[in-house]
């Protein structure tokens, strides 16, 4: 436990620094940056700053050094947590969760996947197939997923641009068995539009840097990312991500984990579609438009297996029934352009969760008795100098992690004392309760407002911001123009603004109705439905229904996501959690550099002083008295081997035959437990037994 001594590297865990102050905690991470010690712990919670270097950390013979020791029993490292994680589901059967948070750039997915390597590394299978087989499947699907979920952004050259939650399933000898994965609201409308200096998902520039040139050809595609509209934005190349490479890599990643020919084959000729899409030229012919450029109308059809005929009418005109009568539009060329946009999104985001879909079927566990470890690994909270729809949705989703890290660790931990009558201060800490509610009551928050004009016939982006202003516009995290003229962050009248836990963003309206209604036309749906593509009938189901069916309007984009999050917070509750909480040290991606500035804010919005003061001031461990008296009554001659008493007077006796009386406190039904050295010798006393 040396390293829990104050040295040249500052302390191994802030609950040990002799000053608790925002100063001395980030003078201590700065310290400890400085000499390449990226982790830090309060507690449990491991706090990790992104050094963007390899300073060999992983290496996998340190595997070794972690298996089956206490967290404080090493360096702070993200192996040790993982350990703990995986032992804490190991020996008491119950599902456990790693959550990892930061903002963009922090180190998250890296920190999830270390999570994972740990985990398979450390299930020494002895050369069991079976075994050997599943962590090769758990593991391929990480490539898979970040290449057609990941970009490069202007803040993160691998940003997720979607969310994850993985279950590791277990055994009952805690020998992987499978897993599954849930996905969270892909950012797609980056298949069609980026920020200058961003690029699309990655996949689409290693398709056509490094897809054999035969498989180009099938797909009537060029070897140029340059040639295509979605991916000659801006800023081709990224130096960080080899494209070339990474087409290989995926496609042995998806072989690996059992797609077989056919469905690797769909899912080119998918994303081709999507490219040939964003090529198609509308003519305006007068207010209408008629003509589509051909070859690339034939290229698209080749791609989604429909004809042409087929094809052209679904873009260039709207079929609806009205009173039992088919009638059909011609659409002017604007309309029809953006519908082919809508087309491309939607087969790219509708592939993207038929991919997830995939995974599980390989992955999957059939036996129903089984225990989890979660990853939890989700977009970070972002500020961009343009923010949308999208950065609403991800923000409001960090919003609620922190919701959930609040309530397990500073108010949960809080609660229990009083109700122990455990002898407490109350820490004060800043709830972010009431952000969550100005976004997502479910009456009269902004995403009600916006379904509001979602569901009204011609409904805009300006009613809907006219409308935030009337609901919002006495309240403190909120102003826009109009509520607050001398707010001069709003500087347009589109703009509003939100005061995040994180920080304030500003975002601007233009595109929230479109984007929350996520609507395709009926007619394209039908379209793909028909098309002779199995996977393409499963992808959109709602094709099959007759054209004059009534359509209930389906939930919008954002009433599905909060759904989604509410179902995530219910299931991060039921689980033991551990956590991650990433920082990122400066703005430029640069190696080992530290900015005071930033690294102070985060400290601040990740409520990590408050953490430290409940922690210091608290317990590190709880054990209702039958349960601890059962483990250690063999520690003394009163209890052992029987004590026919209260099992609270049974844990007194031992307590004070070991001489631990200032280590502990009685609570009402458990035992409370400063320090982890004193669990160490009380294990240790109990081994020597
Ligand atoms: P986002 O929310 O945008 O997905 P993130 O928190 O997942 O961001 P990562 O993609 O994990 O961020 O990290 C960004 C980059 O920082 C990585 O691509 C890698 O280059 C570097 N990085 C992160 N963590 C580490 C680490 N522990 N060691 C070395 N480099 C790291
Ligand atoms: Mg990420």
């Amino acid at each position: 436990m040396a390293h829990l001594k104050s040295d040249e590297y500052g302390v191994g865990d802030a609950v040990l620094l002799d000053e608790i102050t925002e100063d001395a905690f980030v003078a201590n991470l700065k310290r400890r940056f400085s000499k390449d010690k990226i982790y830090t712990y309060i507690g449990e919670v491991l706090v990790s700053v992104n050094p963007y270097a390899d300073l060999g950390l992983y290496k996998p013979e340190l595997v070794e050094t972690f298996r089956n020791r206490a967290l404080y029993q090493n360096e702070p490292h993200i192996f040790a947590l993982s350990e703990a994680t995986y032992s804490t589901m190991r020996r008491t059967h119950q599902d456990c969760v790693v959550i990892i948070s930061g903002e963009s750039g922090a180190g998250k997915t890296e920190a999830s996947k270390r999570v994972m390597e740990y985990i398979a590394a450390v299930n020494t299978s002895k050369g069991r197939a079976e075994i050997e087989r599943v962590k090769e499947h758990l593991l391929a699907s990480t490539p898979i997923l970040e290449a057609f979920g990941n970009a490069k952004t202007n803040v993160n050259d691998n940003s997720s641009r979607f969310g994850k939650y993985m279950d590791i399933m277990f055994d009952f000898k805690a020998e992987p068995i499978g897993g599954h994965i849930k996905n969270y609201l892909l950012e797609k409308s980056r298949v069609v539009k980026h920020a200058a200096g961003e690029r699309n998902f990655h996949f689409f520039y290693q398709l056509l840097t490094g897809a054999p040139d035969a498989v180009l050809s099938s797909l009537s595609l060029e070897r140029n990312p340059s040639s295509y509209a979605y991916t000659n934005q801006v800023w081709l190349l990224c130096f960080s991500v080899c494209d070339k490479a990474g087409f290989d890599e995926v496609t042995t990643a998806m072989r690996t984990i059992g797609f077989d020919d056919a469905f690797i084959e769909c899912v080119h000729k998918l994303v081709a579609a999507a490219l040939h899409l964003g090529q198609v030229a509308f003519t305006p012919n007068g207010a209408l438009c008629v003509c589509v450029s051909v070859s690339v109308s034939v290229s698209v059809c080749l791609s989604v297996c429909t004809t042409k005929d087929a094809l052209l009418k679904a873009l260039t005109t709207r079929v609806v029934a009205a009173r039992g009568e088919v009638i059909e539009t011609p659409l002017t060329a604007e309309k029809a352009s953006k519908a082919r946009h809508a087309l491309a999104k939607s087969i790219y985001g509708r592939l993207f969760s038929h991919i997830v879909k995939n995974i599980n079927t390989c992955i999957g566990v059939k036996a129903d008795k089984h225990t989890a470890l979660g990853v939890l690994d989700i977009y970070g909270f972002e500020i961009f100098p343009s923010n949308g729809f999208d950065q609403f949705c991800i923000n409001y989703c960090n919003e609620k992690l922190q919701q959930v890290f609040i309530e397990l660790v500073l108010k949960l931990e809080q609660d229990e004392y009083a109700r122990e009558g455990i002898d407490w201060v109350n820490i004060e800490y800043f709830n972010n309760h009431e952000i969550c509610v100005m976004i997502d009551d479910p009456k009269a928050g902004m995403i009600a407002v916006l379904d509001e004009q979602c569901a009204i016939a011609g409904g805009t982006d300006a009613a809907f911001l006219a409308n935030l202003d009337r609901s919002f516009k006495s309240h403190a995290r909120y102003s826009s123009f109009q509520t607050d003229s001398s707010d001069t962050s709003c500087e347009r009248s589109r703009d509003f603004r939100i005061r995040h836990f994180a920080g304030d963003v500003v975002y601007t309206v233009d595109g929230f109705v479109e984007k929350n209604n996520d609507t395709l036309f009926h007619d394209l749906k039908r379209m793909l439905y028909n098309c002779d593509n199995a996977a393409l009938k499963d992808m959109w189901p709602e094709g099959a229904d007759p054209l004059t069916a009534v359509h209930k309007m389906p939930p919008t984009a954002a009433t599905n996501f909060r759904t989604s999050m509410d179902e995530l917070v219910v299931a991060l509750k039921q689980k033991c959690p551990f956590y991650i909480r990433c920082i990122r040290p400066n703005r430029h991606k640069a190696a080992k550099k530290w900015e005071d500035d930033l690294c102070v804010h985060q400290v601040r919005y990740l409520g990590l002083m408050e953490n430290l003061r409940v922690r210091r001031a608290g317990y590190c461990n709880r054990q209702p008295y039958e349960v601890f008296l059962e483990r250690y009554k063999m520690c003394c001659k009163a209890t052992w081997p029987h004590w026919h008493r209260e099992p609270k007077d049974g844990v007194r006796k031992i307590i004070e035959e070991l001489n631990l009386k200032d280590e502990v406190a009685f609570g009402n039904t458990q035992l409370f437990i400063k320090n982890p050295s004193t669990l160490q010798q009380l294990e240790d006393i109990r081994d020597a037994k």
